[in-house]
């Protein structure tokens, strides 16, 4: 449990994009990253180890009309870079899923594909709130492409025609989505977020109904996730593994998402590990450098810590075994024992899990 007696602040909901293979998830991230960075101000995004992180007043600047950076206390969202398929699965966090919220992203001339069914069946078990993204909408005939608008005005631009068989597909989607257990419907009808699920008509190419997507994700962790984003941000640092990598000069280090609290350099850290829990000190704590800065070959930078939420690779001694979907544990103001009892018991349930799949 978190400690909620100091220095609690909220933290960046994270977010995770999953969905069929080729239904459009890395060019949906990419869209969302792009159409960022040309709000054109310093700090738009912040580009993390596996992660990306866009803050509120970008998002703002992204969705115009449709936010009120007022109504918001959440810095952003951290978007996790699509990981394989399987290794979502495994994301977890404390016993959670590691993402706070989920795009599941659907092709609307698709539907819905062996992918995604999977894709729900990890969303429901894990509990996370999720919004369908319908991509693709511009691939309907006859569509007139409303580069970067939201989807209702966009679709006012649309002829008969072509609304109505985009209409046919959504409503085919959310026949689906009723099937798989959960009722839905195009997000501006839903009343009550926590009931419905709300679908979201978008192109990934044409960034129409990005703004609708931005909004809603910023609406839902508001209202369902604030509570959940307090933590207290001078904390041990926990994290879970996206990745083992073998660096240049480092060895084996894992890319790390950081949910809670904060990780310095030199901190003893225990780690899952394929035989046992790995407890080593780490070595490097490393950012991707600005893209400015590329030209210094070195494609890292060294920070002396890094708070939640964030992605982050560590560098430190032993880390051959570490594993991806598995838990990373500061220890600081606790005895090293219980720190990798924790570890121990969260890796069994991980395992318990992938069995009973
Ligand atoms: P992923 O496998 O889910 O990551 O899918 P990708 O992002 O790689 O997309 C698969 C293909 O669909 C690529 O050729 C994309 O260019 C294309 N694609 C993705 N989104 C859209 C979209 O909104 N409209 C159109 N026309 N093509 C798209």
């Amino acid at each position: 449990m978190t400690d909620h007696t100091h220095a609690d602040t909220l933290r960046t909901p994270i977010v995770a994009v999953l969905g069929h293979v080729d239904h459009g998830k890395t060019s949906l991230l990419d869209t969302i990253r792009g159409s960022a960075v040309s709000e054109g101000e310093a700090g738009a995004i912040t580009q993390h180890i596996g992660a990306t992180d866009i803050p509120l007043d970008t998002i703002s600047g992204m969705a115009g009309e449709l936010i009120d950076p007022s109504d918001f206390d959440l810095p952003g969202l951290l978007f996790i870079d699509t990981p394989g398929h399987h290794s979502f699965s495994t994301l977890r966090a404390r016993g959670g899923a590691l993402a706070d919220i989920a795009v599941l992203v659907v092709d609307v001339n698709d539907g819905f594909q062996p992918q995604t069914e999977e894709a729900i069946d990890i969303l429901r078990r894990t509990g996370t709130p999720f919004v369908v993204a319908a991509n693709k909408v511009d691939t309907t005939p006859g569509w007139n492409p409303q580069d970067g608008e939201p989807i209702q005005r966009s679709m006012e631009a649309q002829s008969e025609r072509a609304k109505s068989m985009l209409d046919e597909n959504l409503y085919e989607i959310i026949g689906q989505l009723s099937d798989a257990g959960f009722s839905a419907d195009l997000y501006w009808r839903v009343q009550d977020f926590q009931k419905n699920i709300g679908v979201v008509p978008l192109s990934a190419l044409t960034g129409e109904g990005v703004p609708d997507l931005l909004t809603v994700l910023m609406g839902l962790s508001q209202r369902f996730m604030k509570e959940e984003m307090a933590i207290d941000v001078t904390g041990p640092g926990e994290g879970t593994v996206l990745e083992v990598k073998d660096e240049r000069g480092f060895g084996a280090t894992v890319d790390t998402v950081v949910y809670d609290g904060v990780i310095r350099n030199g901190d003893t850290i225990v780690v899952g590990g394929q035989n046992e829990p790995i407890v080593t000190e780490i070595r490097a704590l490393l950012r991707p450098r600005p893209l400015a800065e590329i030209r210094t070959e070195k494609q890292f930078e060294k920070v002396g810590e890094i708070g939640a939420a964030a992605g982050v690779k560590i560098a430190a001694p032993d880390l051959d075994q570490a594993m991806a979907g598995a838990p990373v544990r500061v220890v600081r103001d606790r005895p090293e024992a219980e720190v990798v009892e924790e570890v121990k018991a969260e890796l069994a349930e991980i395992e318990v899990e992938t069995a009973d799949n």
